[in-house]
């Protein structure tokens, strides 16, 4: 095993860096989990010792999450885009759905609903490159909206929402669903505009196979007929996740991050309130640099740029591969941007230190001063 604290910095966009702590706990308990004997993948789901794993994890995301009591918390399979089908075959009622499209992801949870619903754009930022949000003020919601669907953080473009549209003050009374992939507890939710919120677990909370859903009491038992029992978020409420054997290696990581997450401070604050602190630092010193920077140049507007996910470019892109593989020789992995959207991308959730940061920092001040 790597000494701690000796690992490379890794900036993949998903699956993506776990916190060295967490990985440790896990390869210390890998072959008998406090003394059961069994690893937690060899455990039925339906024994004690899982049960207390499962329950852990729930109560911690929920209080992590500051999630309200009228919402369930659903651990599922089929990952973000699973619940591109998932949300309206259970939301839909088999009418029309609006939705935001802001990137990548969201245009793809709108082809995928068209399946289903009724699939309308109510915004679009495409005219611009996906590089704005599209003022809520100007956003076409139907009457007959069954929900309303938004990516709160698009991974590929960079871009992130700052804080959630009211519907409500825009006099929809929709639900606001949120695809919350790539920024689930790096902030908090404010879940009084929110109906459900879903996300991989891959990018910030664990490994690839789980997908947390969060969904308010109201919206479940709507399902369509043709609905996949195992995807009917009121059948996986009822039975508390356990309908089908859910991901529970996946839980059991998650529940370890979400351990993890609930002891880190900053200052006075304490869980997802000191993990958004480190975050906003985090991505204060890159966007900085990038700025301060003729060599680099990001394109977001600076009031939607996601603290998650930094896409930046080289200035002269023939420098692109000599950039990278010095990257790797300092130890600083997995930068290549999206190839829908080229150059680099800094993909920093949770997991990785101010420190790994201010190292990618060093590494560009250095290579541009040698390159410039
Ligand atoms: C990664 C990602 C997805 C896709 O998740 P899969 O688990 O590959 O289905 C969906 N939405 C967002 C915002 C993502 O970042």
């Amino acid at each position: 095993m790597p000494a701690p604290g000796t690992r490379p910095y890794n900036f993949s966009a998903g699956p993506a860096a776990m916190p060295e702590a967490v990985l440790r706990r896990a390869a210390a308990e890998m072959l008998d989990w406090q003394g059961s004997g069994m690893s937690v993948m060899e455990m039925s789901h339906r024994g004690k010792e899982f049960g207390v794993i499962l329950a852990q994890a729930e109560s911690d995301l929920r209080t992590l999450l500051a999630v309200p009591d009228q919402f369930h918390i659903l651990f599922m399979q089929g990952g973000g885009l699973g619940e591109n089908a998932i949300v309206p075959l259970n939301l839909s009622r088999g009418g029309a759905a609006d939705f935001v499209i802001t990137g990548s992801w969201s245009i793809k949870s709108h082809k995928e609903a068209q399946r289903y619903c009724a699939a309308r754009i109510a915004a679009s930022n495409a005219a611009d490159g996906h590089l704005s949000l599209p003022d809520p003020a100007g956003w076409q919601i139907g009457a007959d909206a069954a929900y309303v669907h938004l990516c709160s953080n698009e991974t590929i473009n960079g871009i992130e929402f700052q804080q959630l549209p009211d519907l409500a003050a825009l006099g929809s009374k929709a639900p606001l669903v949120i695809d919350f992939s790539s920024h689930v507890a790096s902030r908090p939710v404010d879940w009084a505009r929110v109906g459900l919120a879903f996300g991989g677990a891959q990018k910030n909370l664990g490994p690839a196979g789980l997908t947390i859903v969060v969904v308010r009491d109201d919206l479940l038992g709507h399902a369509l007929e043709i609905c996949p029992s195992a995807f009917n978020y009121k059948i996986v409420a009822d039975n508390r996740s356990m309908y089908n054997t859910p991901p529970t290696w996946g839980i059991y990581m998650a529940g370890l991050t979400f351990q993890w997450l609930r002891e880190q401070t900053e200052g006075a604050l304490t869980g997802v309130e000191a993990m958004a602190q480190r975050n906003i630092a985090k991505a204060r010193l890159l966007y900085d640099f990038i700025d301060g920077s003729d060599f680099y140049l990001n394109k977001v507007a600076a009031d939607c740029r996601s603290r998650m996910n930094v896409p930046f470019f080289l200035a002269d892109e023939s420098r692109n591969d000599a950039f990278l593989a010095g990257a790797r020789a300092a130890d600083l992995l997995q930068l290549k941007g999206h190839k829908s959207v080229g150059g680099m991308r800094a993909s920093i959730y949770n997991a990785m230190p101010l420190e790994g940061v201010q190292a990618l920092v060093n590494y560009m001040r250095e290579f541009e001063r040698s390159h410039a």
